[in-house]
């Protein structure tokens, strides 16, 4: 039988017709004042052939405008973005959550029997409340471990931008700034990721992405616990406003007593100190990678040894010791106004400012030099922030068109920190 629209003429009361879309936070786009067209049967559904509501809207300023593809039945067996097709609570492909969730439907993936189990599903999702997804995935298990780590907690905005110009990549593109399309090298045609179609994503096989991620998985490292065992407290990156004390203390308490919880809410981290070391060894295992707040995916490491912090501040003391001056720099920086009341790593004010290497994330960040969130003075070169933190990009001004900056070391290439090349 064939699914085209015509064949499907006959059976009009089938046809889907919709007030608003199913969309992932990714593909809807950061823009709150939507504008968000409709046609009634616009197309047929690139699933199950069916003709259903297309919507299309613009995501955000300078991104491509986007349909929904798939019909809302479609959508809700799998529980997929009506657009993008991938999980609307993990941001996943379906391969990688079924595969997580040991999920395996039944659904036909040929035209013999699709409209049947079509009509089956809709009806189930009738009868349903609403709240648990229909199907297989209504009997789906609590989330993995994998699931956790994979899931994507923030949208992807970047996945709305327009596809690449072909004219450009030909070399004949002659709009330049005005071509709506990227002028950007295309990707590989050899790469496995240029091979994605819908059917394989919907139905969750043959889909490079998956493969890509849940090899990503399998080769995420682990967080091994100090040697030093009288180390039982965690620092806990990545907050933001959403994450205090309060939400720390209701997750962490689980795995044993808390000494202490000290939120720096300035860095947006904390440090939480168990009263044993196994509590801290079970919290760090079951969180690292994986531990989500409220929608906010937290950085997990160990605290230092006293007695490796030492040896750590004497090798950077030596390290600054050998720098010459670099002129423009300010001869003496204000150190901190503030201390933590409660310093877990007994450090010292740390020097001023570090000219060589990345700086590394060691101790609590109330140590970066103040300076560090103003404009830096003309001419001074940044280290790159400590993971979690956003890169900092020279202010406009700092380097002029055609000023070729003197590099200290490769990491504190502006190019390489996130600043982009906007000012060449
Ligand atoms: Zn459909
Ligand atoms: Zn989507
Ligand atoms: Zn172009």
């Amino acid at each position: 039988m064939a699914s085209s629209k015509g064949a499907n003429t006959y059976n009009r009361q089938n046809w889907e017709d919709s007030e608003f879309p199913i969309l992932c936070q990714t593909c809807l786009g950061d823009n709150p004042y939507l504008r968000m067209m409709k046609e009634p049967y616009g197309k047929e559904c690139k699933i199950c052939a069916r003709p259903f509501t297309v919507f299309r809207w613009c995501p955000g300023a300078r991104m491509r405008f986007k349909k929904t593809e798939v019909c809302q039945t479609c959508s809700k067996i799998k529980n997929v973005c009506q657009t993008c097709l991938l999980d609307l609570e993990y941001g996943l492909p379906v391969q990688v959550r079924d595969a997580a969730l040991k999920i395996q439907d039944n659904m036909p993936k040929s035209d013999v029997n699709k409209e049947y189990y079509q009509q089956n599903m809709e009806r189930e999702m009738a009868l349903n409340d609403g709240v648990n997804p229909s199907g297989a995935l209504g009997k789906a298990m609590a989330p993995s471990d994998m699931l956790l780590k994979l899931a994507r907690t923030t949208p992807y905005y970047k996945r709305n931008r327009p596809h690449i110009c072909s004219f450009w990549v030909k070399g004949e593109c002659k709009r330049g700034e005005e071509c709506p399309y990227r002028h950007e090298k295309p990707t590989d045609p050899d790469d496995p990721l240029a091979d994605q179609n819908i059917k394989d994503r919907f139905y969750g096989m043959n889909d490079p992405v998956a493969d890509k991620l849940m090899n990503r998985y399998t080769s995420m490292p682990k967080l091994e616990p100090p040697e030093d065992r009288t180390i039982t407290t965690l620092y806990v990156g990545g907050l933001g406003d959403k994450v205090g004390e309060t939400e720390l203390k209701d997750y962490f308490y689980q795995f044993g007593e808390i000494r202490s919880i000290n939120v720096v809410s300035k860095q947006q981290c904390a440090f939480v100190q168990f009263t044993t070391r196994a509590a801290a060894e079970t919290a760090s295992e079951k969180s690292f990678n994986k531990l989500i707040i409220n929608g906010r995916r937290l950085n997990i490491k160990w605290g230092k040894s006293q007695g490796q912090i030492g040896t750590e501040r004497e090798e950077k003391e030596e390290e600054r010791h050998n720098l010459a001056p670099v002129p423009g720099l300010p001869g003496a920086l204000p150190i901190p106004p503030e201390e933590i009341s409660n310093n877990f790593f007994n450090l010292g004010p740390m020097p001023p400012m570090q000219l060589r290497g990345p700086m590394p994330p060691r101790g609590p960040p109330h140590m970066i030099p103040m300076f560090m969130r103003g404009p830096p003075p003309p001419g001074v070169r940044l280290p790159p922030p400590p993971p979690g933190m956003m890169p900092l990009r020279p202010p406009p001004g700092v380097m002029p068109r055609g000023h070729v900056p003197q590099m200290h070391y490769p990491s504190q290439d502006p190019n390489r920190m996130g600043a982009t090349m906007q000012n060449r």
